[in-house]
């Protein structure tokens, strides 16, 4: 066929998205995407990967790892390329609705709207914690299939009250996904201790934040049903050899992941403060790996930064008048925390 109108061939529901812009800013200090400034050398490992050959589709050797460090059974746990291919998978499996509060990750908005499923958005309260009354008449008027809860919050850096998202799991008919991504880095136990006792509990975690963001390498907790049915839809091979074997390696250095964790955590509190002492700025308290804070004039500190070399988040169209900083190596942050003083001296 000649002159075809291929947007009319497109399902309306991806006609109408526009793809994932993952901005190549050339800077000096990068401090926009939330991940960790230490990463791992893995030199020896490459040449062990028989190249030829498919991957494990079973990550068994990862999967064994993994299950004995969490305490769960193998049977609990299935990986994905990114936790982000999991909450497609997870859309998949179960369909719409899916409702979650918003600020929050845009993935959960993007892939429903990408597989057709109604997404529903309750906004979060003045203090960035779950708006319960109003969530909970959602779930009862709307009965959403799947509730996705980012705790602590991507962009807002807080954690959701635990009663609060306790109430919303024993209320909820449908799967609670507690997306616990920046669960090292926060004072909070998260919810794995509970997954016993909630049959529609799941948890997910990733490696992006905490050194291994390369991997792609996002992993859920769940009921084996839930395990189950969700792995029907995964592609077989969806987790490459050398990210197994990579990942494998960096488990096994617990105690290399651990300080950068610790290090990470004691920078942010440090920016914390520093942040606090700016007049003009307002820090959210964070119990994550990057701070939000709000500022009189977001786009002209933007600019400013990045004139200076340093890359930060606008999150102007998700919380209007914030921006969003990475916590970095201690160097950076002071490079950071200059730059921003300087702006506003
Ligand atoms: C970064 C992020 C993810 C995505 O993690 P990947 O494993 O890299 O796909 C998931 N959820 C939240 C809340 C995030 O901020």
């Amino acid at each position: 066929m000649k002159n075809s109108n291929i947007k009319n061939l497109v399902k309306p529901s991806v006609r109408s998205l526009t793809a994932y812009q993952a901005f190549d800013i050339p800077c000096k200090i990068k401090l926009d995407a939330n991940e960790s400034p230490y990463g791992f050398p893995f030199g020896p490992l490459l040449a062990k990967i028989s190249t030829n050959r498919y991957p494990d589709p079973g990550a068994k050797e990862l999967k064994r790892m993994l299950a004995k460090r969490l305490a769960v059974s193998p049977a609990n746990i299935l990986f994905g390329n990114g936790s982000d291919e999991l909450i497609y998978y997870l859309i998949t499996t179960f369909g719409g609705p899916v409702l979650y509060p918003v600020p929050t990750f845009s993935m959960y908005g993007i892939i429903s709207q990408a597989l057709g499923e109604k997404a529903i958005s309750i906004p979060l309260d003045r203090e960035f914690d779950i708006a319960l009354e109003k969530t909970l008449m959602a779930i009862k008027k709307e009965k959403p299939k799947l509730i996705f809860l980012s705790s602590p919050n991507n962009p807002t850096g807080n954690c959701f009250s635990a009663e609060k998202i306790l109430k919303i799991i024993e209320l909820s008919k449908g799967i609670v996904v507690v997306d616990e991504a920046y669960q090292p880095f926060s004072s909070e136990k998260g919810f794995l201790p509970l997954l016993k006792d909630y049959k529609n509990l799941v948890i997910m975690r990733t490696l992006s934040k905490i050194g291994l963001a390369a991997l792609r390498l996002g992993f859920m907790i769940a009921d084996a049903e839930i395990i189950a049915e969700v792995n029907k839809v995964r592609l077989p091979f969806n987790l490459n050899s050398l990210s197994q074997a990579v990942a494998v390696e960096a488990l096994e250095e617990k105690g290399e992941l651990a300080f950068s964790i610790k290090k990470i955590v004691s920078e942010r509190e440090l920016l914390f403060r520093e942040l606090e002492k700016i007049k003009g700025i307002r820090p959210y308290p964070s119990e994550a790996n990057f701070i939000l804070f709000r500022t009189d004039k977001p786009e002209k500190v933007y600019d400013a930064l990045l004139k200076r070399g340093i890359l930060v988040r606008n999150m102007t169209g998700s919380v209007t008048g914030c921006l969003r900083v990475t916590v970095g190596t201690p160097e950076e942050n002071k490079a950071f925390l200059k730059a921003l003083k300087g702006i506003y001296g």
